[in-house]
């Protein structure tokens, strides 16, 4: 073993002596594949692809070529049954088993309080970058702002971003005192600090594709913007600057995928393609990963692999929103609903429902609430919400009414007006309020 580190390292030197860095640099290829809010949908269905398929598509990239990197964007959990009951762990797990290289803290990650997020550090194998989340010790909450590697003879680094809205699209409650920074400032320091020192330079942003587009526009010498948030597929990869952006939809449809060259010598990218490949078109599942996840889908099969109806028709977020708000009016004999869109996570589609479905279209244990809110400041909250609602036009800003919705919008009403507003929690599962509904009287 010592005799061969010996020989190694001497003709290394050897190498060197011969070969001056200078001489060495030459163009080199590298493939990267890269997910994006997968929000926990490790199991195959609808037209999500399942971890299993993605990863035998790794696999294949992986025995065909040299440098293949597998990077995530952030959202990697909260969405099945499985990622809720198990607070997101067995999402990382399958990761590991899946070999990611890089990954991020979406805002999802917060859905457990920051505090868990430890866990899915642990966890992982692969580091969850961010550069722009602080605890209140002004602590990064991430692995790290940015990291570097070598891939095929490129050194490559990667900075990892959060969109600085996080605070208002996480629930308060065991998130406090988190900062967030502008990412434009943060990425402008970090491009500062890493360019200098790579081939290739990456960024993991969960920032959202136009946002992405801007700091492509304002901030020179990144060579790659791999996005999320916005559950934007982009296709094919567009070019801002000198930048390359893309992202690969939401859930699973699709897989990003990109082949390059570097010019080690011009840190540049001489050559790019691809674009996301869509479930349709992956290899079959990978056994062993497929094992993996029938193993935590076993877990809650029996509770959620019920049928409660079914659906002559497909119903859209916006029914799904209206039928909520209506239910849950009736449920805790408020003046009216409202539930936001946000919240809503899936769609029905046509023949059997079952409680997964439910469990997927409201995954974040959100109880129903009442809140006896003035007409003024439910307003306000309606335009935190960035939401274009009906009941806008009948809302008169003096009056006080009685709302039903979830405890996400009851906790953001207590962070916003604190004892102006009472906030009543009824301890149901607005999932199980809306399961019992439909049982007893259909869709
Ligand atoms: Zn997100």
């Amino acid at each position: 073993m010592i005799r061969l580190l010996f020989i190694t390292s001497l003709f290394a030197s050897l190498t060197t002596l011969l070969y001056p860095a200078t001489v060495l640099a030459e163009v080199r290829d590298l493939v990267i594949v890269h997910t994006n809010d997968l929000h926990g949908h490790i199991k195959e269905e609808k037209d999500y692809a399942g971890a299993a398929r993605i990863s035998a598509f790794v696999d294949e990239q992986r025995s065909q070529y040299p440098g293949v990197l597998l990077l995530d964007a952030g959202d990697a959990i909260s969405g099945t049954p499985v990622s809720t009951m198990y607070k997101g762990l067995p999402i990382f797990r399958i990761m590991n088993a899946m070999k990611y290289d890089m990954g991020l803290i979406g805002n999802h990650e917060f859905d457990h309080g920051y505090k868990h997020i430890k866990k899915f550090r642990e966890i992982a194998n692969h580091p969850l970058l961010s550069a722009n989340v602080f605890d209140s010790n002004d602590q990064l909450i991430s692995d790290g702002a940015n990291r570097l590697l070598e891939v095929n003879g490129i050194s490559i680094g990667i900075i990892g971003l959060i969109t600085e809205t996080t605070p208002t699209i996480i629930s308060p409650v065991g998130n406090e005192g988190l900062r967030f920074l502008d990412p434009a400032q943060v990425l402008k320091e970090q491009v500062a600090l890493v360019r200098p020192r790579v081939d290739l330079l990456v960024v993991l942003s969960h920032v959202g594709h136009e946002e992405e587009k801007e700091l492509a526009k304002t901030i020179q010498g990144i060579d790659l913007i791999i996005g999320a948030h916005s559950h934007t597929l982009v296709d094919p990869i567009i070019k801002v600057g000198s930048t390359y952006i893309t992202q690969a939809n939401r859930y699973g449809t699709d897989v990003g995928y990109i082949q390059l060259s570097v010019d080690t010598e011009t840190d540049s990218i001489t050559r790019l393609s691809g674009a996301p490949i869509p479930a349709s078109e992956l290899p079959p599942p990978d056994p062993e990963i497929l094992a993996l996840v029938n193993f935590w889908e076993d877990k809650v099969k029996a509770l959620v692999d019920v049928e409660i109806v079914n659906s002559s028709r497909e119903i859209s977020h916006h029914e799904l929103q209206a039928i909520f708000e209506k239910v849950l009016a009736s449920a805790a004999d408020a003046d009216f609903g409202y539930y936001n869109i946000g919240g809503i996570r899936d769609n029905i589609s046509v023949g059997p429902v079952t409680a997964r479905h439910f469990w997927n279209i409201e995954p974040f244990e959100n109880k129903l609430v009442t809140l006896t809110i003035k007409g003024a400041d439910f307003l306000t909250l309606l335009a935190r919400e960035n939401e274009d609602h009906s009941i806008i036009k009948t809302i008169e800003p003096e009056k006080v009414y009685k709302i039903a919705t979830n405890s996400f919008i009851g906790a953001h009403a207590t962070k916003s007006f604190g004892d102006s507003v009472e906030v009543h929690d009824l301890g149901i599962l607005v999932r199980d309020v809306l399961i019992d509904h439909v049982r007893a009287n259909g869709l």
